[in-house]
């Protein structure tokens, strides 16, 4: 089985193909990167409108397969930003419904966990997703995946970008402030919000722009950013990890290229006995074969939905969506042993 994957949540409109044998024929992105400011949703998705020809040309050639080979078309229908949703939805129903193939409906958050699990060779992980639109922790139980910590406002990405445009850098700012951080020499009091289980970043921001304003110098900014920031992220993730006992934990989104993170991230997973991994960029980053992977599962199960009811969900939780096709080997190693 083949399956053609279509990414369009925010700035990335991504085509991908893989097999139901977990081979990845192609995965071809194009990232919109706004000249100034922040992502605006109608400029990213006339972005998309533009390169979606190419990217689905390019992507079925590095295949190597027609589109009538394709056994169906998935899209993620959410969450994300309506225009790029719908501009990635009317191209998906369009394919769908010209060459007669399956629609078939995939959360952006499953994908990035489904993909993760795929490429670090992961059976049952807990995983920190940290990107420019989310930050969440979770890992499957019961029939789905459960957020086991996510941001109450901003995410963790979009915290650094914003912080990083302000102090001048460009776009993306992670990769900037990641440099930066590491000409640090003093540590600045930033206020650190847990809540529960949850984050939230918002103060923080504010709190480092007016240090900013104050004049503090910028690499001890970006330092203490750092620190404060992703120790919150780790006490969530090591509080979810040592009640749900998971022996694998997964780094993913475009914040997991971060080495500082990963330094913190593994000796959680050391702490309690669970392997790291990091999931590589092409597969980490928003990209159409994290959809096309979690096409084949879903599509497995028969999940597919009519074009008429293929309406773009910008709010869809990762926990609403049931995901019939994880712990199947459990299952079956218990029916076989009985
Ligand atoms: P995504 O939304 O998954 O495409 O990820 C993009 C986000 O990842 C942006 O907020 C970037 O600033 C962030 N990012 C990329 N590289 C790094 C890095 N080395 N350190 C921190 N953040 C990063
Ligand atoms: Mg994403």
């Amino acid at each position: 089985m083949l399956i053609l994957g279509i990414e369009c949540t925010a700035h990335t409109f991504g085509c991908g193909v893989a097999s139901s044998d977990g081979e990845i024929l192609a995965n071809v992105n194009s990232e919109y990167i706004p000249d100034k400011g922040g992502i605006h949703p109608r400029e990213a998705a006339r972005h998309h409108a533009n390169v979606a020809p190419s990217i689905l040309k390019s992507a079925l050639s590095k295949a190597g397969v027609e589109i009538e080979a394709v056994n169906g078309i998935a899209i993620s229908l959410g969450p994300g930003l309506g225009p790029c949703l719908r501009t990635g939805a009317t191209v998906a129903r369009a394919l769908a419904a010209y060459f007669e193939k399956p629609l078939i409906p995939v959360n952006h958050c499953v994908a990035h966990i489904e993909i993760a699990k795929l490429i670090c060779d992961a059976e049952d992980p807990l995983v920190v997703y940290v990107s420019g639109g989310n930050t969440i922790i979770a890992a499957y139980a019961g029939g789905r995946y459960r957020v086991f910590g996510e941001t109450l406002d901003i995410a963790l990405g979009n915290c650094l970008d914003v912080f990083a445009r302000r102090a001048g850098l460009p776009h993306p700012g992670g990769p900037y402030i990641e440099k930066l951080a590491r000409e640090g020499e003093r540590f600045i009091p930033l206020p650190y919000v847990v809540k529960g289980q949850d984050v939230s970043f918002s103060g923080l921001l504010t709190a480092a722009l007016k240090k900013l304003d104050e004049g503090e110098r910028l690499e001890d900014l970006c330092y203490s950013l750092q620190e404060v920031a992703f120790s919150m992220v780790c006490e969530v993730a090591e509080r979810a990890i040592a009640h749900t006992m998971k022996k694998e934990l997964l780094l993913t989104g475009g914040v997991a290229a971060n080495r500082r993170l990963q330094e913190m991230l593994k000796a959680v997973a050391e702490e309690h006995g669970a392997t790291f991994g990091v999931v590589p960029h092409e597969y980490a980053r928003d990209n159409g074969a994290m959809i096309a992977w979690t096409g084949v599962l879903a599509m497995k199960h028969g999940i597919t939905i009519p074009l008429e009811e293929s309406f773009i969900k910008p709010r869809w939780r990762l926990d609403a969506v049931d995901v019939p096709w994880v712990g199947e080997s459990e299952v079956a190693a218990i029916e076989e042993g009985s």
